[in-house]
């Protein structure tokens, strides 16, 4: 089996689809085996988005990261780190297809609710960086 590293961003926690978005996680048969809520800093944010930092759209990420709490949550099972990327759904909401995370629930290339690790080098990496 493998682990991967679920954040559930601001917008879930203040749109109340936390329920929602684990529920289905909990349907599809992945395990929670670690979670907490936490308040981000910017020093954290710039850490896991480092490859994005550059980007010219960083400090609106960095702003709506920020903007409330994160529900951060190990999950395990069989090749779960393509599995959720699968029930995401792409970063391009605009290409996110219906029965997607955010295929279903959101609108903004930004505010697109849920992260998931995208190999096992980063999984194992945000797991050590938010679980310690
Ligand atoms: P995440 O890492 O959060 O799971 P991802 O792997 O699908 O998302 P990344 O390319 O790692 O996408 O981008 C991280 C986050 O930065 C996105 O989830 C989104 O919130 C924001 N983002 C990415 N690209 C853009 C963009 N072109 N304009 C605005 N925000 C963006
Ligand atoms: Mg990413």
């Amino acid at each position: 089996t493998q682990q991967t590293y679920i954040m559930l961003k601001p917008d879930a926690l203040k749109r109340q689809l936390l329920g929602e978005i684990i529920t289905r996680i909990e349907k599809k048969g992945y395990q929670i085996v670690q979670a907490k809520l936490m308040q981000l800093d910017a020093p954290i944010i710039a850490e896991h988005y480092a490859h994005l930092t550059d980007q010219p759209f960083y400090p609106k990420l960095e702003r709506y990261m920020l903007s409330g709490p994160v529900f951060g949550m190990v999950l395990e099972g069989e090749d779960v780190i393509r599995g959720m990327r699968n029930m995401m759904g792409p970063t391009n909401v605009f290409e996110a297809a219906p029965g997607t995370i955010r295929g279903d629930y959101a609108t903004d290339v930004t505010y697109n609710l849920i992260h998931g690790s995208d190999t096992p080098e980063t999984a194992e990496a945000e797991i050590k960086r938010f679980f310690g």
